[in-house]
């Protein structure tokens, strides 16, 4: 089969690779001792952060399930309830890691990636109950991966975080793609992560660095981050070797989500053109498809090995359920190309 040498890459925007400049702004970072706070390129990205998202304070991380993991160490006890969306990243992504390093249990709630505030206060358990699990706080994920990559409506989210401050219940923001969010949607960072005591960040998904999220939120919450971050081995030394490359994405490499979003859709309008393929297209709002093969198209599994020998990758979420994923290393025509080849596909023999 005649595909280019290196294949079209939709399996994530993680695999996106640092560009040239982006290693010589790597190159050229001048670093330090981060766990005495003596670098001097990380110092810099976290204050970036802290400003745009319009926090006191931002804490650089390894990873985003690291983010997600100190943030519910930062805000809960063990035996707590955290209330998420159905199919959020922490239910679904980090092979277990609330439950075995912060002691949570999880409430589902909603669909399609969003809740309301009405949800919330109907599944929220109260404090101080003989038999209930406390609800101490309450996460939303935006964009949300496993829905779509679809934005969470910022006014619900306010209704949400207001009524869990009532309540005592803290809330916290998996933001890591909120830049696709913030891009798409019109408003900036720091509004979106205004109603939240805890937002975190990613620099290695559309951003296309090679590593790092962060946490940001009060002097006191980033404060208790840094503890559990040490206490999850997440403390690390030289890091504006990594910071060099967040702080060049977010110069150069955010404005340009809308590309992403525009290949998204596009791809999302051939495949809906399709019998075999059912997407909701109101919902590919980002740089994420999530679409279900119907019956008479062969299964995901399938799919998968098939685009492979094609030169096109995308991801098996369940037998049925696929994702494709947007990002800066496939073009406008890469990402035709490919539609054309997963419709092919779907549309081909079963077996
Ligand atoms: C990718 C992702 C994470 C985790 O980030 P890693 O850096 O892969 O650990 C957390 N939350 C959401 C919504 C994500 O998409």
């Amino acid at each position: 089969m005649q595909h280019p040498s290196s294949p079209i890459d939709l399996r994530s925007d993680t695999v996106t690779r640092p560009s040239q400049e982006m290693r010589a702004a790597i190159a050229a970072a001048p670093v330090g001792d981060d766990q005495y706070g003596e670098d001097p390129t990380v110092n810099l990205l976290q204050e970036k952060i802290a400003a745009l998202l319009g926090k006191e304070a931002a804490l650089w991380l390894p990873s985003g399930t690291m983010a997600n993991q100190v943030a519910l160490r930062a805000l809960t006890r063990p035996g707590d309830d955290v209330i998420v969306s159905r199919e959020s990243h922490a239910v679904w992504h980090e092979t277990g890691a609330a439950g075995a390093n912060a002691g949570v249990q999880f409430t589902e709630i909603g669909a399609r990636g969003t809740f309301t505030v009405e949800e919330f206060l109907a599944a929220r358990k109260p404090p101080g109950h003989v038999i209930y699990p406390p609800t101490t706080l309450v996460e939303i994920e935006n964009t949300q991966n496993r829905a779509g990559g679809v934005i969470f409506p910022q006014d619900e989210a306010e209704r949400i975080c207001g009524a869990a401050r009532g309540h005592g219940v803290f809330s916290f923001l998996d933001g890591a793609r909120l830049w696709n969010a913030a891009v798409a949607s019109g408003r900036s960072p720091a509004e979106l992560a205004a109603p939240f005591d805890l937002a975190s960040v990613a620099l290695s998904k559309g951003l296309g660095a090679p590593g790092g999220s962060l946490l940001a939120g009060s002097r006191e919450l980033i404060g208790r981050a840094v503890r559990y971050r040490r206490m999850l081995g997440g403390a690390m030394r030289q890091v504006g070797i990594f910071a060099a490359a967040g702080l060049y994405a977010l110069e150069h490499n955010v404005a340009r989500l809308a590309d992403d979003h525009a290949n998204a859709r596009k791809i999302g309008e051939r495949l809906a053109s399709s019998k075999r393929i059912d997407i909701d297209l109101p919902g590919v709002q980002t740089n994420i498809l999530v679409f279900t093969l119907a019956a008479g198209a062969p299964d995901a599994p399938t799919v998968v090995i098939r685009a492979r020998e094609r030169g096109v990758l995308v991801f098996a979420f369940t037998p049925r359920m696929m994702r494709a994923v947007t990002h800066l290393d496939v073009s406008a025509d890469q990402c035709a190309r490919a539609a054309d080849i997963l419709v092919e596909i779907a549309e081909g023999p079963l077996a």
